[in-house]
């Protein structure tokens, strides 16, 4: 049976609702369901390669991010449940003069210099033998990164949420939200309604049909993106570190002894939820072979193994885009007791630790442990009126994800 109230409703159950329903029940609070209307880890988030890291010129996101990889550190300690991480560090790659320059200014800035260091490309080879590195580029070694399975880290937050307190509820879909006076007061579902003091909206691609439901313009539109893992491929160790290299805006690292290839900028694309089967899975998500294509030709270039290695598995899915590239997270201005959590900017993963804290201090009512006003939902204020325009700023920065280190 569905309760009939709760303190607190999650719908959505990837990384992002999770790490909240996680943070939440450590905070102490009672009374919290997550509902999701799949299984755990249903959505985008299994898709994801699942990097860490934490090389950011902004100053808030990296505290942020700071706080996200000594959890990642130290998972298993703070929640009692295991995930799957190694800390492989990796190597950020430059090839033009302006991102070199670019990669020289990031590592100078005073929070970040004594974290990372240039390597040669002979060592590069060295820690990555798959590698061809040109003779000419720059080479920045960032050894706090990693990867982590990504549908673990869902699985665990889940879990250790249910540990605590949190009532799952899987096959559950919301269908709408209650309104009374400017505040939301409950969830809709094909089981019955549950009335509730908060409601943290985590439904990954979903969340702006959320909003147009309810009169908002949430500026979170879901935009795909792909990667591939290759058989096993000679000299590659699960240690190896990840590398991302900035001008063909694409990233490497070890899988499952070959190679996962994944990269920003291919064909991006957006899509308006609503023309989508209502019954529509992320796993139905149709492949683009074109994008699948020229990221492996983009990447063979510097792992010439790539060429003859067998594809093992396709990912996809559909993060969500916000015309900056940072997170939305807050309650909407006039709409008391929703809390919008989205705008992974195909970081969520990595950011769902330092996402559910914020969740949690808001509902808490705890002094915030960092100052997330640049989060804002409403800091867009009547800037992309238009589904169009929303639309076409998000995969102009999709396009860009690498090209300025953010
Ligand atoms: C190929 C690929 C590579 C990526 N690589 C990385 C990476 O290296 N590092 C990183 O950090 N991130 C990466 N990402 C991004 C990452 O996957 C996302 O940021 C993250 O999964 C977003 O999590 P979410 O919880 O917002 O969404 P989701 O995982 O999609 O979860 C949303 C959940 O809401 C549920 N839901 C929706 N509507 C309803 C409803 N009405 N009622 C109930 N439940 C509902 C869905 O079933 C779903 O389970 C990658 C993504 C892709 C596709």
């Amino acid at each position: 049976m569905i309760p009939k109230s709760a303190n607190t409703v999650i719908i959505g159950g990837g990384v992002f609702g999770t790490g909240a329903a996680f943070h939440l029940s450590d905070a102490g609070q009672e009374d919290v369901v997550l509902l999701d209307r799949g299984p755990i880890a249903s959505g985008t988030s299994p898709q994801a390669a699942g990097q860490t890291g934490y090389l950011n010129v902004d100053p808030f996101a990296f505290e942020f991010g700071k706080y996200c990889a000594e959890f990642f550190e130290d998972f298993e300690q703070r929640t009692g449940r295991a995930i799957d991480f190694r800390q492989t560090g990796s190597l950020r790659v430059a090839l033009t003069e302006k991102f070199k320059d670019e990669l020289e200014a990031s590592a100078a800035v005073p929070h970040l210099k004594n974290e990372v260091e240039f390597i040669s490309p002979d060592k590069a080879r060295e820690l990555v033998p798959t590698f061809a590195p040109p003779a000419d580029c720059r080479i920045l070694s960032i050894p706090q990164d990693g990867y982590v399975e990504p549908k673990s880290v869902a699985v665990a937050f889940a879990a250790a949420a249910a540990d605590r307190g949190v009532e799952i509820r899987t096959r559950t879909e919301a269908t709408g939200l209650l309104v009374e006076d400017g505040r939301v007061t409950g969830v809709e579902t094909a089981d019955g309604t549950i009335e509730a003091k908060w409601v943290v909206l985590a439904a990954g691609a979903w969340v702006r049909q959320f909003g147009h439901r309810l009169g908002l313009n949430l500026h979170t539109v879901a935009v795909r993106h792909q990667a591939f893992d290759t058989g096993p491929i000679g000299d590659v160790s699960p240690g190896q570190p990840i590398v991302r290299i900035t001008e063909p805006q694409i990233y490497v690292r070890p899988e499952a002894g070959g190679l996962l290839v994944g990269g920003y900028g291919y064909r991006p694309l957006s899509f308006d939820m609503d023309d989508f089967d209502r019954r529509f899975e992320i796993s139905a998500l149709e492949a683009d072979p074109i994008y699948y294509q020229q990221l492996r030709d983009a990447a063979t270039a510097f792992f010439p193994a790539l060429s003859d290695a067998t594809i093992v598995r396709e990912r996809r899915g559909l993060p969500t885009m916000t015309p900056d590239g940072r997170l939305i997270l807050s309650e909407p201005a006039g709409l008391k007791g929703l809390i919008v959590l989205s705008g992974c900017c195909v970081g969520g993963v990595n950011r769902s630790p330092g996402t559910g804290r914020i969740v949690a201090d808001i509902i808490c009512g705890r002094e915030p442990w960092i100052d997330a006003s640049v989060l804002r939902v409403d800091r867009f204020g009547d800037d992309y009126p238009t589904d169009a325009s929303l639309r076409a700023h998000c995969e102009e920065f999709y396009a860009h994800q690498y090209h300025s280190i953010h």
